[in-house]
């Protein structure tokens, strides 16, 4: 038998393979339909009692979707499966695991669930590491023609599209930011960490004033290069641990960690100038302003829309008191006041 680890290197590179599956930032997630879909699809297809998508971490096996093992979310990478199957390129099929000298001590085919047939196709980055499988499971020995397997192997390209697409959708192209759903999964962790370890953050959300007016003016591609230039401003004053969101149309969010009021009411300041310095090369220049609110995490924030919107109505207040200026929402200035000195 040829091991095909040898001529392909990438099957080796455990590193690689789990900082890759690191970029998809999917272990631990709640459950999302597109994922359940399919493994509902494979359950029905293949007429199986058992169908997981699995996701290989360097120590355990953890599951994005799993019909058929009740509350089961993880295993340890020892009795998996699924280990041996991200070590090919092709699927693994084992009709009796009991005859499987890899497997038939394994504690899932001697105790529950009692695995018998096991096929499992690798889910494959678009750069060739297998970061997990895609596996039906059956409690009794199973044949499966070649074209049941085909099948399967369609389902796992589709698990792993939707694993980029997941990915690429967090970053918006023409501004590199993080998209409203990207931007969305930070302030949800920053939240987090305020909760656990009460580090706290601050949140700025801000709109270009009179934006139309850029548009109406100067043609829409115009519009587009202001965006650009305001989101390559802010991502250079931004530190590393900050976080660019494009949350609309000319629409930013900005997390910054680690601040405080204080501190988010002089960022603002400072980002605010700095695209008021901003000149897109015209005749005349263009030139454009914009108003933040601000708002500092506070017990009252339990998500991330919660935030957004507190902070969304210190923005209003800002559009309101004339635009090209920052206002700090209520609860975050009452929660300064009341904080002992
Ligand atoms: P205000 O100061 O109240 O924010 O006024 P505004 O004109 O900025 O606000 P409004 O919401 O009325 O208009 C926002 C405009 O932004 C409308 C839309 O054409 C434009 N816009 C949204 N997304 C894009 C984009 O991706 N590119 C360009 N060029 N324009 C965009
Ligand atoms: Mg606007
Ligand atoms: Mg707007």
């Amino acid at each position: 038998m040829i091991d095909t680890r040898l001529s392909d290197p990438k099957l080796n590179d455990e590193q690689g393979r789990v900082l890759a599956l690191q970029r998809y930032q999917i272990l631990d997630t709640p459950r999302e339909a597109p994922f359940d879909r399919i493994a509902g699809l494979v359950k029905a297809v293949m007429q199986v009692p058992i169908a997981i998508i699995s996701l290989i971490d360097s120590e355990r096996q953890w599951f994005k979707s799993c019909i058929g093992m009740g509350d089961t979310t993880e295993t340890t990478r020892e009795v998996s499966f699924c280990t041996h199957t991200i070590q090919a390129r092709e699927p693994l099929y084992i009709p009796d695991a009991r005859l499987d000298p890899r497997f038939a001590t394994n504690p899932l085919v001697t105790g529950a669930p009692f695995i018998r047939s096991y096929v499992g196709v690798p889910l494959c980055t678009p750069d060739g590491y297998n970061v997990g499988s895609l596996c039906a499971i059956d409690t009794i020995p199973r044949e499966y023609t070649p074209s049941q397997i085909e099948v399967l192997k369609s389902f796992a390209a589709l698990a792993a599209e939707e694993l980029e697409l997941r990915r690429v959708a967090q970053i918006d192209f023409v501004t590199g930011a993080a998209t409203r759903r990207g931007f969305t999964v930070e302030v949800d962790k920053a939240i987090a960490r305020y909760g656990r370890y009460a580090r706290s953050s601050a949140l700025l959300v801000l709109d270009l004033d009179h934006f139309k007016k850029v548009n109406d003016t100067w043609g829409h591609a115009a519009g587009d290069a202001v965006l650009r230039a305001v989101g390559a401003k802010l991502n250079a004053l931004l530190r590393a641990t900050d976080v660019l969101g494009r949350l609309g149309g000319e629409e930013f969010g900005i997390l910054l960690a680690e601040a405080t009021l204080r501190d988010a009411s002089r960022s603002a300041e400072r980002f605010r100038k700095a695209i008021e310095a901003i000149e897109i090369e015209n005749d005349p220049p263009i030139k454009v302003t914009a108003s933040f609110g601000i708002s500092a995490i506070g017990p009252e924030h339990a998500t991330a829309d919660q935030w957004l919107a507190e902070a969304d109505l210190a923005l209003y207040a800002a559009k309101r008191g004339g635009r090209n200026r920052s206002c700090i929402a209520p609860s975050s200035a009452e929660t300064q006041l009341s904080r002992p000195a």
